[in-house]
């Protein structure tokens, strides 16, 4: 059987290429223009009310990130093919069948981070600046898979590198870092833990796994046959239940480890322990990355069905010599925000915070409306997150819409009240009432109502 060539697979996989507009083989036909422009299957919009999640766990994460030394930094969405297939590695599903590729420029949209943060750091000789680096990236990844929940076509990270540090500490510290990121989330996950290896003992290790599968491969799924040639760790790592079994047996690589592999393995597990972190070995985790060395990691839930995996990372020490770059060593993790999201949600949304208008001006009458437009920027300049309606509706309208706004206070002014230079505030909690003070000027105004807000 022979296997596509990479540069045929990019062809094959029509569906996932993405022609220029210019180069459109066919002339594009457009559907009748009274039907509804719906978006991409796999790629969703993040509608306001979810946003403020969303904002919750990049604002955790900045905080987290940040006491542990990170610097953020953004990459773009492009790079070029080359980089993906080198990194990640050829046999792999990701750049086997997952990658969005611009056919006749050979460049790709990002199926993950660590890549294109290892091109940037090479192309600006970042280390040279700082001996380690500690970067972190928020943003969205492209990948062609089958669209369920917790797995989108777009989809986010968080995700974290610490590179130029050989020591076991760091992979420790780097865990407890995405641990407590989870933890402060309020989300319950499960942590596993397993060894690559290293050039040192992987091969070996590996032409004794090919053995053994070739040996049981009549059990073992198309997919798994395949791979025992082209990546027969990958196996290991199958979810079919069959294939499962059968690697029960297979042999282990934690118990093949090199010296140096096997003591940085167990200093990684005695720092975690140190910190109070708890884990399990997992011998069955295989990264899909083809680049990963010594230890691998997986934040785990029970609570999204099959799409288990909330975060996962390892150690890469080849990777930044074999993209061009200088011999250092790197580690580091990804985190799915739409499975946090979803976990999120799914416990009710504790732990986000309110949010709202701190004031709705409610204007009654035509005449109120300069007036109260002019107090709201004046309080707006402040801080203050004021709202308004212009539309002069009803008392009832607009303390619906305050609600709505989740308002904390609402000025009423109507028109005589305006005349008697008074306005009435609402306590929207308590429902309580008040007369306010709207003489003297609008600075005046707003000064008085700063201060009933702060108190
Ligand atoms: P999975 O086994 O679920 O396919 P993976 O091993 O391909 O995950 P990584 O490449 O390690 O995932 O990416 C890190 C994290 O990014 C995953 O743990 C997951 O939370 C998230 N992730 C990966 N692919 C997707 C996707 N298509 N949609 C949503 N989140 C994803
Ligand atoms: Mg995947």
């Amino acid at each position: 059987m022979t296997f596509p060539s990479f540069s045929d697979l990019i062809l094959n996989f029509s569906d996932s290429i993405i022609l220029p507009v210019r180069r459109a083989q066919a002339p594009v036909v457009y559907p009748e223009r009274s039907l509804k422009i719906q978006a991409i299957n796999g790629f969703k919009d993040i509608l306001p009310d979810s946003v403020v999640r969303w904002q919750h766990i990049e604002q955790r994460a900045r905080d987290i990130f940040e006491r542990f030394g990170m610097q953020e930094i953004r990459m773009p969405i492009l790079e070029k093919t080359e980089l993906f297939v080198r990194s990640i590695g050829e046999a792999t599903d990701v750049v086997e069948k997952e990658m969005y590729t611009f056919a006749d420029k050979g460049i790709t949209m990002r199926p993950e981070a660590t890549a294109s943060i290892m091109r940037a750091f090479i192309e600006h000789g970042l280390h040279v600046q700082q001996p380690v680096q500690r970067l972190y990236t928020i943003g969205p990844m492209f990948r062609h898979e089958r669209p369920q929940k917790g797995r989108l076509r777009q989809f986010h990270q968080l995700d974290a590198e610490i590179i130029g540090a050989v020591e076991a500490q760091v992979d420790a510290e780097l865990i407890a870092m995405g641990q407590m990121l989870l933890d402060e989330l309020g989300l319950s996950v499960s942590l596993e833990l397993n060894s690559l290896g290293c050039p040192v003992c992987r091969p070996p290790f590996k032409e004794r796994l090919v053995v053994y599968l070739e040996r049981i491969s009549t059990g073992l799924c198309e997919d798994c046959r395949r791979r025992t040639h082209t990546n027969p760790l990958r196996v290991l790592d199958c979810k079919k239940p069959t294939c499962r079994e059968l690697a029960q047996d297979a042999p282990s690589l934690l118990e093949a480890l090199c010296p140096d592999c096997d003591r940085h393995f167990h200093e990684v597990e005695e720092a975690l322990t140190r910190l109070g972190i708890g884990f399990s070995r997992n011998r069955f985790m295989v990264r899909g990355l083809d680049y990963y060395t010594r230890t691998t990691f997986e934040f785990l839930t029970t609570d999204l069905g099959a799409q288990a995996a909330v975060g996962a990372g390892g150690r890469y020490d080849g990777l930044i010599e074999q993209l061009g770059g200088p011999a250092l060593p790197g580690i580091g993790f990804a985190m799915g925000m739409e499975r946090i999201a979803l976990l999120l949600e799914q416990q009710g949304d504790a732990g986000l915070p309110a949010v709202g208008a701190d004031i709705f001006l409610a204007a009654l009458g035509p005449e109120t409306i300069a007036p109260c437009s002019l107090l709201a920027h004046l309080l707006r300049r402040e801080g203050v997150r004021a709202a308004m309606d212009y539309s002069s509706r009803s008392l009832k309208a607009q303390l619906k819409q305050a609600n709505r706004q989740n308002a904390r206070f609402t000025l009423i002014v109507g028109t005589d009240e305006l005349a008697r230079q008074q306005g009435t505030l609402r306590n929207m909690a308590s429902q309580e009432q008040r007369p306010v003070d709207l003489s003297g000027s609008a600075a005046e105004q707003c000064q008085r109502l700063l201060r009933v807000l702060r108190a």
